[in-house]
């Protein structure tokens, strides 16, 4: 087995990918913001595609909703 590096699922379709592949969102101030270097503490959630980003929002309790 090859190893690929650090995996990570799709939090909206649990699709599974290399955490570089996906994106990392994390919560910050009741916002979710993208996490572009993928180092923000904090908890991350993570979206596989821009249709998943759109759904990811509606998962997770606590947001802000603008
Ligand atoms: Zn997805």
């Amino acid at each position: 087995m090859v190893a690929a590096g650090p995996q990570r699922r799709c939090r909206v379709c649990r699709k599974a990918g290399a955490k570089r592949e996906l994106t990392r969102w994390t919560v910050a101030a009741g916002m979710l913001k993208r996490d572009v270097r993928q180092t923000a503490p904090g908890r991350g959630y993570y979206s596989c595609s821009e249709q998943c980003a759109g759904i990811l929002p509606k998962t997770i309790k606590g947001l802000v909703h603008v």
